[in-house]
C-alpha cells in the first residue's frame, strides 16, 4: 500500500494527479464515494482534463471539490526530438521555477516508455552523470512525477505502456513520493501503467531496497552497479562509501529471493575503467547465485571525461561476462544528440527544436 497522506497534504489543496481513487476518497469521504473518486481520477488522468467538472457531478459538488483539490500542471519549456532515433526530451518548469527533464522513449514502433525524474538535481554525485553535478535541490511531489507522464501521454501518438524512474534524482531517496506516484499512475482508472511495467531504479540505497522488499510492491527494481569491487565503485559512485557493494548485493539477493523476480543490474561501461577481464571475474564472484539481467550501457559523459568502450573492448567484456550464466543485454541509450541519454539530464535548455 502507498504511505498515508501527510497532515500537510490535508490542509493544502491536494493535486488529483498524485492520488489513487482510494486515497482521493479517503481525503473527502463527505464528497465522494469510491465510484465518484474513480470517475474523477479517470476524468483528470485517463481523459486528460485539467478541471474537476466530471460529467454528472453537480455544480455544488464541483465547487466543494475545488476548495480542497486542484489539477496543477508543469510548464513545458522545451521538447527536443532526436531525428536519429525519435527519443524526445521534455524540459519542464515547476511552480517554484526549478526545472526537470523527462524522456519519451519509442519502443517497437508501437508504444512509448517514459523516463521520469524523481528529484530536482541529485545528492549522489556519480562522476559520470550530469545530474550529479547539479547537486540536490528538492524531492518531487507525487503529482509532479505523475504529471510528467500525463503531459507526455496527452500529446503522444501511441500509448504509453511503461515508466522508468531513471531520470534526474535518486528515486529511493524520495521513497514515499516515488511509491505514491507509482501507485497513482498504475491505477486502472488513471494512467493504467501495469505495475510490472514500472521500474524503479536505485544507485544502491540499501535500507530502502530492504524496505521495498519488505513492503512487497509489484513494481520492478533496477540497481545501478557499474563496478565489481569496492575500490572501483567508490571512485565512480560516492554512495559506495555509505553502502558498500557487498551490503548492496546482499540486499539485492534478498529481494530476488523474496520476490522471485530477476533484478536488473545497470552497468555504465567506461573505456579503460570497468570493462576488463578482472572486472568480469569480480562480478562473477559477487553475483553468483542471484537471478539477474545484466544491462550494459555505454557511458554518455557530456563533460567529456569518460568515453565509451570501443566495439572490441565491449565485445571482450561481454564475452567474459558469459560466465555469469545470466542474460546480458547491451542497452540502447538513445537521444544522445539531444542530451536525452542516460547520464545526460541536466535540466538545461539549449534552444532546441520545439515540437507540437
Ligand atoms: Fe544521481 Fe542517478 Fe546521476 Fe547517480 S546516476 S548522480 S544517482 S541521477
Amino acid at each position: 500500500m502507498p504511505p498515508p497522506l501527510s497532515e500537510n497534504a490535508l490542509v493544502r489543496r491536494i493535486a488529483i494527479q498524485g492520488l489513487t481513487p482510494e486515497r482521493l476518497q479517503a481525503a473527502a469521504p463527505d464528497l465522494l464515494d469510491l465510484s465518484h473518486a474513480r470517475r474523477l481520477v479517470g476524468h483528470v488522468l485517463h481523459h486528460g482534463h485539467d478541471d474537476l467538472a466530471v460529467r454528472d457531478f453537480s455544480r455544488a459538488r464541483v465547487a466543494s471539490l475545488g476548495a480542497r483539490f486542484h489539477v496543477p500542471s508543469l510548464a513545458v519549456v522545451e521538447r527536443r526530438r532526436s531525428p536519429r532515433d525519435g527519443f524526445v526530451k521534455y524540459l519542464f518548469r515547476l511552480a517554484d521555477g526549478a526545472q526537470i527533464e523527462a524522456v519519451r522513449i519509442p519502443l517497437f514502433d508501437t508504444k512509448y516508455v517514459v523516463c521520469v525524474s524523481s528529484q530536482v538535481g541529485c545528492a549522489l554525485g556519480c562522476v559520470f552523470c550530469a545530474t550529479g553535478r547539479m547537486g540536490f535541490v528538492r524531492d518531487l511531489e507525487p503529482w509532479e512525477i505523475v504529471e510528467q507522464v500525463r503531459t507526455i501521454r496527452r500529446e503522444a501518438d501511441r500509448p504509453v505502456r511503461g515508466v522508468v524512474f531513471m531520470g534526474m534524482g535518486e528515486p529511493l531517496l524520495n521513497y514515499e513520493g516515488v511509491i505514491a506516484a507509482a501507485y497513482a499512475m498504475s491505477d486502472p482508472s488513471s494512467l493504467a501503467i501495469a505495475k510490472k511495467a514500472i521500474t524503479i531504479s536505485t544507485a544502491g540505497v540499501v535500507p530502502a531496497i530492504r524496505r521495498f522488499t519488505d513492503e512487497g510492491h509489484d513494481f520492478r527494481l533496477a540497481v545501478s552497479l557499474t563496478a565489481g569491487t569496492h575500490e572501483k565503485r567508490r571512485a565512480l559512485m560516492p554512495i559506495e562509501r555509505k553502502w558498500p557493494i557487498e551490503e548492496l548485493i546482499e540486499s539485492v539477493r534478498a529481494y530476488a529471493t523474496a520476490t522471485g523476480n530477476r533484478v536488473t543490474l545497470e552497468y555504465v561501461a567506461i573505456a579503460g575503467v570497468n570493462c576488463g577481464a578482472d572486472d568480469a571475474t569480480a562480478l562473477a564472484a559477487l553475483l553468483r547465485g542471484i537471478s539477474i539481467r545484466f544491462n550494459l550501457i555505454e557511458v554518455n559523459d557530456a563533460g567529456g571525461e569518460f568515453s565509451p568502450p570501443d566495439a572490441a573492448e565491449l565485445a571482450a567484456f561481454r564475452d567474459a561476462l558469459q560466465v555469469l550464466g545470466q542474460p546480458i543485454v547491451r542497452r540502447y541509450s538513445g537521444g544522445k544528440d539531444v542530451q536525452a541519454a542516460c547520464g545526460m539530464l541536466a535540466a538545461t535548455s539549449d534552444g532546441g527544436q520545439l515540437l507540437g
